[in-house]
């Protein structure tokens, strides 16, 4: 067997074969660009190009393909053969520095909200070159920023890069302050946690609300969940094992460093985590890692579901994105420190989080507002739709020791006074226990852990890292005029935690209590798609964007109303599914079992004299539920076509949430029950007891 440590990024083009194959020179230049984002110059394109294209095709590449992140959510690729034509009818392989650099992908069929007309198809992909470029299938990847001709973002790479230059810009600032001037660059870092579910191919064959969804709009809840609580952490099944390594495998040659692996909380539950990486590079990477989970799948007789809520009842699928601030001296900016200046700088940025999550709880939620993860937040087993931070008992005490001006610790003698007292110890285990914060502090770093498991995590990172920065801007244009720089900063922090504690919360979130006091505290509870996405259009958001130069209003604009047509569209096509598996499949299925159990009830009673009661409820019942189906899905039916007469985007969305949604209920409630009263040979597709059960 081949060694990880030999495999590993193989048909990466990274640093190691940068080196190797580009003069020094060139190499130098290429690396300003990547740590310095200096223009590239086209004669350093051309020969970056010419290495690429040599080795790609040692790898046994022949094509290229510019890899961009439209707003559908998915990836995009176009590929186009190396090949050229050669004056003796044959042909050479060529790659220039402009094909590396720009490529015009016929841009008129993903969306834009409006910001391209499609008369004006035109936009251009451009070469990222902080993330490294690979092989997959037999074709060059070089990850690009999509944009229009005119300069506006259409993908998610491209906001993201402008979040983390913002961020990057304010704490220079506010580490300037702290005199530290070595600092070249701070960057923000993440380490996305994906959960999945694994279906064994057959029997997701036989569902087409799996095949064109991605999750079960029917299901009764089988005699076993997830009650017994013996799958997280449980031992692998070996078919799941042969997966889990195949993946890695594949991971560890496209340099994704896959590492921890486990069984989650629902049946057929599973988690990657990989080690973390710079924003963009994660974001990259944790898209292709959802790819590869699908397609690796495929050939061990699975499908990998990365839906949010595959099954009702039973627990769904997220990702946790763990953020973290640091500098290019490898300083982790929420990493309490060992020294009082270092404790002072931390408390600082730690502050700036939490009014950035207080200030901008909106713009946090509705980056993970999807149609598939309104079934997850505030479910009982994802964080609810209330954005709050956990800080764990101790640091809570130190920032109320420092708002109230009181000793920390009830037996120091001692206030805490910034820039003097040195902080207590805090052991990471006390801070990383409680799962059901949306946004929890855990020793160095946050955890959002709103995320839904099919989300990209650029929006999530985009907002996040916006409102980090509009703080830090705040703190830094306040801190840059004072004399008096400690006793100005300890007035700020203690500010700042007095207006801003409501975010704070330790307790259970997924307690109702704890929505009762959220609504108290004035905190935001926005539990759909339809009542977030229009949020982002308010005009302290749109302010806040557009001042950070992360989106202009028109960007904001178009993706409010691309984020809400997803939500639509989604909605309508499982709406649309619904009523087809139900008038072809499931009332069938039921009508037949009862037209069976009557005749037998005939037949039985032309023989002897028995009342048949059992079979005669059970007809009755039947029949009745049939009739319920059949109004069900009429109702849909009907809201479906009125909901088609709806122009205005955010009526759409509102009718969806008020009026189909509620009727899909209705309708798959029938049919559950239904389902629970038919013998399982007349059930038209696999039940879940064998789909969560059955690899
Ligand atoms: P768990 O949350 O299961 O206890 P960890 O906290 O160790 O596990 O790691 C979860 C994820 O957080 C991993 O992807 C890990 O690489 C990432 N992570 C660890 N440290 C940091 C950091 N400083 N910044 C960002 N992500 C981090
Ligand atoms: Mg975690």
């Amino acid at each position: 067997m081949e060694k990880v440590t030999e495999y590993f990024g193989s048909m990466v083009f990274d640093d190691r074969i940068m080196k190797a194959t580009l003069s020094e020179k060139v190499y130098k230049s290429l690396k300003r660009t990547i740590d310095r984002g200096t223009p590239l110059d086209i004669s350093v394109a051309n020969a970056v190009a010419a290495a690429m294209k040599d080795w790609a095709i040692e790898k046994g590449a022949t094509h290229y393909t510019h890899w961009f992140q439209p707003m559908t959510g998915v990836t995009a690729e176009k590929h186009d053969s190396f090949i050229s034509p050669a004056p003796d009818g044959r042909v050479i392989m060529e790659f220039s520095g402009k094909e590396l650099v720009k490529g015009e992908p016929d841009a008129s069929s993903f969306p834009s909200g409006g910001l391209r007309a499609t008369f004006e198809a035109r936009g251009y992909t451009a070469w990222d070159p902080t993330s490294y470029a690979f092989i997959k299938d037999g074709t060059l990847y070089i990850p690009t920023a999509f944009c229009s001709y005119t300069g506006e973002a259409l993908d998610k790479k491209v906001p993201l890069l402008r979040s983390m230059e913002a961020i990057n810009k304010q704490a220079l600032r506010i580490l300037k302050l702290f005199g530290n001037t070595k600092v070249k660059s701070v960057k923000t870092s993440v380490g996305p946690e994906q959960e999945y579910f694994l279906v064994d191919r057959e029997m997701w064959k036989k569902r087409k609300d799996l095949i064109m969804t991605g999750r079960t709009l029917f299901g009764a809840m089988p005699p076993k969940g997830q009650e017994m609580d013996d799958h997280y952490f449980g031992s692998i099944k070996p078919r799941v094992a042969e997966y889990m390594a195949d993946l890695d495998r594949e991971l560890w040659k496209l340099g994704i460093p896959a590492k921890t692996k486990h069984n989650e909380v629902a049946p057929a539950q599973h988690e990657l985590a990989p080690i973390y990486d710079t924003t963009n590079i994660a974001a990259d990477h944790n898209q292709l890692t959802m790819e590869v989970m699908q397609k690796v799948a495929q050939r061990h007789g699975l499908v990998c579901l990365l839906h949010e809520k595959p099954f009702a009842g039973v627990n769904g699928s997220g990702k946790h994105n763990n953020w973290s601030i640091s500098t290019d001296q490898g300083e982790n900016l929420l990493s309490p420190g060992e020294t009082p200046a270092e404790n002072a700088q931390f408390l600082l940025f730690l502050a700036a989080v939490i009014k950035a999550v207080d200030d901008y709880q909106d713009l946090l939620r509705l980056s993970v507002a999807t149609a598939g993860n309104d079934h997850r937040l505030g479910a009982n087993e994802a964080p609810p739709a209330v954005i709050s931070i956990f800080l764990g008992d101790e640091l809570t005490a130190v920032l109320d020791a420092i708002e109230t001006d009181t000793p920390y610790g009830g037996t120091a003698k001692e206030k805490m006074k910034l820039g003097v007292d040195v902080l207590p110890q805090f052991s990471k285990d006390s801070t990383d226990r409680n799962r059901t914060s949306p946004f929890a502090f855990t020793g160095n770093k946050f955890e959002f852990r709103m995320l839904g498991s099919s989300n990209s995590i650029s929006c999530a990172n985009i907002h996040l890292n916006a409102a980090v920065a509009e703080v830090l801007k705040q703190f830094a244009d306040e801190l840059e005029t004072v004399s008096d720089f400690n006793a100005s900063l300890h007035e700020l922090i203690k500010r700042t935690i007095k207006e801003h504690k409501r975010i704070i919360f330790n307790g259970n979130g997924y307690d109702d209590a704890w929505i009762a006091e959220a609504e108290k505290r004035g905190l935001m509870n926005l539990k759909t798609t339809a009542d977030a996405m229009p949020h982002i259009c308010d005009k302290k958001n749109v302010d806040m964007l557009t001042a950070h130069g992360i989106f202009t209003e028109a960007e904001i604009f178009s993706r409010r109303d691309i984020m809400l047509e997803n939500y639509i569209k989604t909605v309508n096509i499982e709406a649309v599914t619904m009523i087809d598996m139900a008038r072809k499949e499931i009332i069938p299925a039921t009508a037949k079992f009862a037209a069976d159990t009557a005749s037998a009830v005939a037949v039985k009673k032309s023989v002897s004299k028995a009342a048949c009661k059992y079979e005669t409820k059970l007809v009755t019942e039947l029949s009745e539920l049939i009739d319920e189906m059949d109004t069900a899905a009429s109702e849909l039916e009907d809201a479906v076509a009125e909901f088609r007469t709806i122009e205005v985007i955010v009526d759409a969305a509102d009718f969806i949430r008020d009026t189909v949604l509620p009727a899909m209920d209705k309708l798959r409630s029938a049919a559950d029950k239904a389902e629970t009263l038919t013998a399982e040979s007349y059930w038209p597709f696999p039940a879940y007891d064998k789909l969560l059960f059955g690899v």
